[in-house]
């Protein structure tokens, strides 16, 4: 009988997943490869024909932005070649990032899921082939299709948009706060709760290098020093992890007005969900005064994900000076 199952795709990036104990480490580190992973779950080769590349075996905090854009390019390759769907494997650590730097330059219907683990392999109740077994199941399923990235973890998708990483050891790590998480898996396939939305129109590739962009969080007594030097040190844009709905102190305030004459300011919240304000407060340092003094403010976008968003427009081609406008276009959701 001829072989009627969809090809997936499986590249590994390393992670938890991948980790294997080294005495010379003293922990686990990144050693299988995807053949190895994808070997290790009871019943792939029922969902999909799985193909596999071993792209990296990095701990996620390692990986970088172009390690990401050859990941993306050969997931396009996949699908170009064939695939229905593409799954990446990685550390969880980073997730949340990744998946949203790849969502801005995914421009294919196909799903590109990403997935990980936050037991090793050899731990009691290790995660990672229920994962993986859960991805590729998202990855075949027609609803999946024109979706963006999604990143599958314990049984339940979540957007890229929305997802981020809500505990750091708990197997149930990943939620996706205001938007809603995509689907949860019931029976051997996803449910998704919502109908497609309009995709914001992905970004071009890179046209430069990665600019960096520091991301700075305003805390107590805050009067935004380390802001300043990041800008002397070369940064080319700051986003701002700002208290509450995106507020600075009234020192903070001042030196963010210099600072933006200089480079992008984007002002996101340090609050781990909720959209920043725009129009409420009026005090110094508040959204009103700093947008005067030339600020953008993030919206819903966590500042994690405002931090790649401007290092995307920026390395994509855009003019500092239209990227309050680029930006607006993601960050703002306004009442229906
Ligand atoms: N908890 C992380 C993981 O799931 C640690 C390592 C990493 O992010 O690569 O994979």
């Amino acid at each position: 009988m001829p072989n009627s199952l969809p090809v997936v795709a499986v590249a590994s990036l390393g992670g938890t997943i991948s980790m294997t104990p080294s005495d010379a480490a003293g922990g686990v580190v990144p050693t299988l490869d995807a053949a190895q992973l994808a070997r290790s779950v009871p019943g792939l080769a029922d969902v999909a024909t799985i193909t596999t590349a071993s792209l990296r075996q990095l701990p996620s905090a390692s990986l970088c932005h172009d390690d990401l854009m050859e990941a993306l390019a050969w997931a396009e390759q996949q699908v170009a070649a064939g695939a229905r769907g593409v799954v990446l494997t990685q550390g969880t650590d980073t997730l949340e990032e990744t998946a949203f730097l790849l969502d801005l330059f995914w421009t294919l219907p196909e799903p590109l899921i990403l997935t990980g683990a936050m037991r090793a392999p050899q731990a009691a109740g290790a995660d990672g082939p229920a994962n993986l077994l859960a991805a590729v199941r998202v990855a075949v399923h027609p609803e999946s299709v024109a979706r963006g990235v999604l990143v599958v973890m314990n049984d339940t998708a979540h957007y890229a948009r929305w997802v981020s990483k809500g505990d750091s050891l708990a197997v149930q790590a990943f939620v996706s706060r205001d938007g809603g998480v995509a689907a949860r898996l019931v029976e051997g396939g996803p449910v998704f709760f919502h109908a497609r939305q309009t995709r914001q129109q992905p970004l071009t590739r890179p046209v430069r290098a990665w600019p960096k962009v520091a991301l700075v969080t305003a805390v107590l007594g805050d009067d935004g020093e380390l802001a300043e030097m990041a800008v002397k040190g070369g940064y080319e844009a700051v986003v701002i992890a700002g208290q509450g709905a995106g507020h600075v102190s009234f020192g903070f305030a001042q030196r963010i007005g210099a600072l933006a004459e200089q480079v992008p300011v984007v002002i996101a919240s340090r609050a781990s969900g909720g959209s920043t304000a725009y129009q409420t407060y009026g005090y110094v340092g508040a959204e009103i005064d700093l947008v005067r003094r030339g600020a953008h403010m993030a919206g819903w976008l966590s500042a994690l994900k405002a931090r790649l968003l401007v290092a995307a427009l920026l390395a994509s081609g855009v003019a500092p000076g239209a990227l309050g406008n680029a930006l607006a276009n993601w960050s703002r959701l306004t009442p229906q």
